[in-house]
């Protein structure tokens, strides 16, 4: 058993799954729609009524995530189609992290139905740690109602493509040993981060599969797709270069990531990653007692291209709400209006001492929102960061 054991735990068509666990507690209806061809979808009076989720008997059919729903009934007569219940899917994301949390010493929630946990070092408590997979499946299963495809490896990257093997409710392995077998076979578009255009420039250099990728010369790589070329060649020989993080070590600047489960395309969501970003990270520095200068923005669009943009204040700061509001004007700046795959938040020139010039807000305002910030990190502290919200995330959408 290697040093390190990461899970990547994913729940298998959340959106639909946990509706359809809703549907039976409260009567609504006497079939699991998990077991129809049902799909959650989004409103179809809207031009991007898309499908969110699909159980496996719509996925016969050829449906597929992110398509119009206007599509998904030419290909599946008779789908039934169900409208999405956001704080019902926020409830059972929270209460799924918790279920890790009691489990694992490490974890870090990925999107709304994902996580990664490091599990190193539970080897005495839970025996082996691939048995133990299948037990966390079931007690999953058992207390929370749905099952979840969970990928265990030595780092994040295989453990994430290992729970993508064959869905649903099934543990698979995909250790360094295993990838000529079980990866490299694969076609390439199947590896975390090539998206469509990076797979048509990859075929023209004849690379179809992730094993063809691993294969290559790297300096090949680099002159055609820059920095990128040599982490997906990383990525194609299963080496990941993050580690989960609990908790941010201190001094190295603040930032965190969201990668999105489906392509954004809308300001008012990217506003709101943004605060929950902001949130996170300003939430550190202030653990540390320290303040930062230098706010930045990262874009990573859908064919892969990624450019950041950042800007100095004019004080230093720890402020949530002026991280918050300097990252969406570096956000309005630099958005060229094409669907984002992932929204990063670094901050960085991070000092202990701190000489507020009061220029973004008034004295009063900025003492009155430093005061507000530690009471709501003392709260955050003692009862979970689920406990405080901001008011946008709790508007129900439904
Ligand atoms: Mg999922």
């Amino acid at each position: 058993m290697p040093n390190t054991t990461i899970y990547h735990i994913d729940v298998n068509s959340a959106f639909l799954s946990w509706s359809a666990d809703y549907f039976l507690r409260e009567h609504m209806t006497d079939t699991d729609i998990r077991t129809i061809p049902a799909v959650i979808g989004g409103d179809e009076s809207m031009r991007h009524g898309i499908v969110l989720a699909k159980s496996t008997s719509a996925k016969k059919f050829g449906v597929k995530t992110g398509e119009p729903l206007i599509r998904a009934r030419e290909k599946c007569p008779g789908l039934k189609v169900f409208p999405p219940n956001h704080k019902l899917y926020t409830q059972r994301s929270r209460e799924f992290i918790t279920l890790l949390k009691s489990v694992a010493p490490k974890v870090e929630q990925y999107s709304i139905d994902e996580a990664f946990c490091d599990m190193s070092g539970t080897e005495n408590l839970y025996g082996n740690l691939v048995d133990y997979a299948d037990s966390l499946r079931e007690r999953i299963y058992r207390e929370l109602r749905f099952t979840v495809n969970i990928g265990v490896s030595v780092n994040k990257l295989l453990a994430k493509m290992a729970s993508d093997f064959e869905k649903p409710d099934k543990t698979h392995t995909l250790f360094p040993e295993e990838i000529p077998a079980k990866m490299w076979p694969l076609p390439v578009r199947e590896l975390f981060f090539v998206g469509k255009s990076t797979e048509k420039k990859l075929r023209t250099l004849g690379i179809r599969t992730i094993g063809d990728l691993a294969a290559c010369d790297p300096a090949l790589l680099s002159s055609h797709f820059h920095k990128q070329g040599l982490t997906i060649w990383n990525y194609a020989n299963g080496r990941d270069l993050e580690s989960v993080t609990g908790h941010d070590s201190a001094n190295k600047g603040y930032s965190s990531e969201t990668t999105l489960a489906a392509d954004m395309t809308d300001p008012e969501t990217a506003k709101i990653i943004l605060l929950s970003l902001a949130e996170t990270v300003a939430a550190r520095i202030r653990a540390d007692k320290a303040y930062i200068s230098v706010v930045g923005v990262t874009l990573v669009t859908c064919e892969f291209e990624k450019y950041s943009h950042q800007k100095s204040l004019f004080s230093p700061t720890n402020i949530t709400e002026e991280i918050y509001h300097t990252a969406v004007e570096l956000f309005a700046q630099m958005w060229k209006k094409e669907p984002i795959r992932l929204i990063g938040l670094s901050t960085s020139k991070a000092t202990s001492d701190q000489t507020y010039q009061y220029d973004l807000f008034h004295k009063d305002q900025y003492e009155r929102l430093s005061k507000l910030n530690s009471a709501l990190d003392s709260i955050r502290d003692k009862y979970g960061s689920g406990a405080v919200k901001r008011a946008c995330f709790l508007k129900e959408e439904d």
